[in-house]
């Protein structure tokens, strides 16, 4: 939308925005803030630039004039989910654990599982979404190396998608002694264009500046998380490097190759730790029932499955900006696409264990992914089995 059209908000949505402006403003708390890569390559949009530009240094710096202490990004937790699932994926393959596993990065993906296909709730991914992974470490991790107490710690996330406001408020999603929520208020794209403007702050003159440290480090296996497949092959790089299948001669990306195999779905089969092993990744919701009709049946021949509820992914979530009329969705879609893509290839590292900042988090808190505290801080147990039910 032009500026001139206003914001255009998902009519069905709750608006975070006032809550969000009061939690910046409080001198009591320190507002931390968090974006999902999809937000760098939507944003602009909204600004009058074309669909797909690449905009991370601008969103930093808009985050700090509009009062953030500390802006970090979503995305060094994408890398954080993919140790994490990377790893639960291998326990569950050396173990005999439930398969194939599901990715559970998607709120209304979990949601639909949840109630759809309730008896297939064990599949779904332990791993917290790197949104409420990011919440809870804000105020654990980020708050211990900057001496503050967890609970002023106010935990924003800006996000291009409608779903992510309800994950924020599900019980589940809690961390720490005190049960802190780990996400406070979530604004989506539009949103964040709407104040922005009501700020007065011009955008697309604005310099690039970087997230800051540590929790703004991110590879490009983190960004990206921000279109279909994406989750696959982040994880599938770790996978693959962890298990030390053709370390000597592997590329930043895992060689795995997708092929199509129906609308919107896409596998590939390759052999990870000694086992042939099948993935799939489906993009839009409606694709996905015949897959989950022979999980239940047990005659899935895949261990893996990435869905992403919108086709195409994140970057055509329901919180990013509404195309103006004329404009070819579906090349807009994949001009955002493209742009993530290309910002994954620029990148000085595109793993996620390569991460240094990851690296860090591991060695000084963590210890190692699915360790005691990861647990604590980083995963859940869906369908309402633990911790007093879902919403
Ligand atoms: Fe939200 Fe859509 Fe992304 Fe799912 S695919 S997390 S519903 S924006």
């Amino acid at each position: 939308a032009s500026e001139a059209a206003g914001p255009v908000f998902a009519a069905h949505a709750r608006c975070d925005l006032d809550a969000a402006k009061v939690l910046v403003a409080d001198p009591s708390r320190v507002a931390m803030v968090q974006c999902a890569p999809a937000v760098r390559v939507t944003l602009a949009e909204e600004f009058g630039l074309a669909p797909g530009s690449l905009t991370p240094g601008k969103l930093a710096a808009g985050l700090r004039r509009l009062g953030f202490a500390v802006v970090y990004d979503t995305t060094f937790a994408a890398d954080v989910t993919v140790m994490e699932e990377s790893a639960e994926l291998l326990a569950r393959i050396a173990e005999g654990g439930r398969l194939p596993l599901f990715t559970s990065c998607c709120p209304a993906w979990v949601r639909h599982v949840e109630t759809a296909w309730p008896e297939l709730t064990p599949h779904l991914s332990s791993c917290k979404s790197p949104q409420q992974m990011a919440g809870a470490l804000f105020k654990s991790y980020a708050a211990s190396l900057d001496g503050f107490d967890p609970a002023a710690v106010a935990s924003v996330s800006v996000m291009p998608c409608t779903a992510k406001k309800h994950e924020a408020a599900r019980p589940e999603l809690r961390s720490g002694p005190a049960a802190l929520a780990d996400v406070d208020a979530v604004v989506t794209v539009t949103e964040l264009a709407a104040w922005l403007k009501e700020a007065g702050i011009d955008f697309a003159a604005l310099p690039g500046e970087p997230f800051d440290a540590p929790l703004g480090r991110y590879s490009g296996a983190g960004v990206i998380f921000g279109a279909t497949g994406g989750v696959m092959e982040a994880a599938l790089r770790t996978a693959v490097a962890l298990c030390g299948e053709g370390r000597e001669t592997a590329g930043p990306e895992s060689g795995i190759v997708f092929t199509p195999a129906g609308p919107g779905v896409a596998r590939a089969e390759f052999e990870l730790a000694g086992n042939k092993l099948a993935a799939v990744t489906v993009s839009g919701l409606a694709n996905v029932g015949p897959l989950l009709e022979a999980v239940a049946a047990g005659t899935a021949d895949f261990q893996f499955m990435e869905v992403m509820c919108c086709p195409g992914g994140c970057v055509a979530g329901g919180g990013t900006p509404k195309l103006l009329p004329g404009v070819d969705v579906a090349a807009a879609v994949a001009a955002r696409r493209q742009a993530l893509g290309n910002h994954d290839r620029a990148l000085p590292v595109r793993a996620a264990h390569a991460n240094p900042a990851v690296t860090e988090l591991y060695a000084a808190f963590l210890e190692r992914p699915l360790s005691h505290r990861s647990h604590e801080l980083l995963h859940t147990v869906y369908g309402g089995a633990a911790k007093g039910g879902h919403d």
